[in-house]
């Protein structure tokens, strides 16, 4: 009896101690990002997502409310200003109020630098700003776009909340180990799945999936390097047609944020088929621990289903 009671209040203790305790609060720039956050504060708490759906992390704006829970948070997580252009001011402003964990610097990952020339360079080099444009030299910021990178993203994740919330160390550990499984389940599938696939070539509407080509052999010709605000010229896109034709090029992706209408006339005389590809997640991926995977899976749909037709 007396043990039962024991028990009891111990169990009333620790409710007690879980309800006063915060979590921490953390901000997470983009979805795919954002969900391995979310994966490894599950059962402690709720990352917040700036970029949501249909949004160019290239190009966005913070809302009021989003700058305040910056300036609120604890730890935030981006991939740097190659992508995230838009939080490099914010975040220089945050004077070390917060823990910051920048991916493209981030040395578990592995990192390769924005691809240069051909069809990878961009039209009219120099100083134009709120392109998807990315410098000479420049490490290409889309790292998540592997699923090893992904896990050591999850594991510095529980680093640092480790380190800023002591009392749920075990939890985030537990929960790296348990998503770092399943981004090893995950990328044998896709390996699986794109291995038909490797040697087709294709165009990509600009540098944002160097790492998922290099982690599963598939290897872009090049870029349109378009932006909503800079379409392509007239030069570029014979450029384009040209190399189509050259290398048979059998499908030219675009994204989201792109028109279709700038596709279709890129592969205008030739018989490249269209496709998308969305390396955010998009409307069809809701934001949660769930969305990277999805948005994996269709990255390797939309390249399955335009490059494996015959
Ligand atoms: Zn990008």
């Amino acid at each position: 009896m007396r043990r039962r009671f024991a028990r009891f209040a111990a169990l009333l203790a620790f409710a007690a101690g879980t309800a006063a305790a915060e979590p921490p609060r953390v901000v997470v720039s983009i979805k795919p990002l954002h969900s391995l956050v979310a994966s490894v504060m599950d059962g402690v708490g709720a990352p917040l997502l700036l970029v949501k759906t249909s949004a160019d992390p290239h190009s966005y704006t913070l809302k009021p409310s989003e700058a305040q829970a910056l300036d609120a948070a604890q730890f935030v997580v981006w991939s740097g200003p190659g992508v995230e252009t838009f939080l490099e001011k914010p975040l220089a402003a945050l004077a070390g109020k917060a823990r910051i964990l920048r991916l493209d610097r981030e040395k578990s990952l592995k990192l390769l630098k924005a691809r240069e020339g051909g069809l990878w360079e961009e039209e009219g080099h120099g100083g134009h700003k709120h392109t998807r444009g990315h410098a000479h030299g420049e490490i290409d910021g889309h790292v998540w776009l592997d699923p090893d990178n992904a896990a050591a993203i999850v594991r510095a994740v529980a680093r640092e909340l480790s380190q800023l919330d002591k009392g749920n160390a075990a939890a985030y550990a537990a929960n790296a180990d348990k998503t770092v499984a399943a981004l090893k389940a995950l990328d044998a599938d896709l390996r699986r799945q794109l291995a038909p696939l490797r040697g087709k070539r294709f165009v990509v509407s600009h540098d944002a999936i160097q790492y998922f080509e290099k982690r599963y052999g598939l290897a872009a010709a090049g870029s349109i390097s378009v932006s909503p605000e800079r379409p392509p010229s007239a030069r570029r896109l014979y450029e384009i047609r040209s190399r189509i034709l050259r290398d048979k090029v059998v499908c030219v992706f675009g994204e989201p944020q792109v028109p279709d209408s700038l596709v279709k006339t890129a592969v205008e005389g030739t018989k490249a088929r269209t496709g998308q590809i969305d390396t955010d997640g998009g409307a069809a991926v809701p934001e949660g621990k769930d969305a990277y995977a999805a948005m994996m899976r269709n990255v390797a749909k939309a390249l399955a289903d335009c490059l494996g037709r015959d």
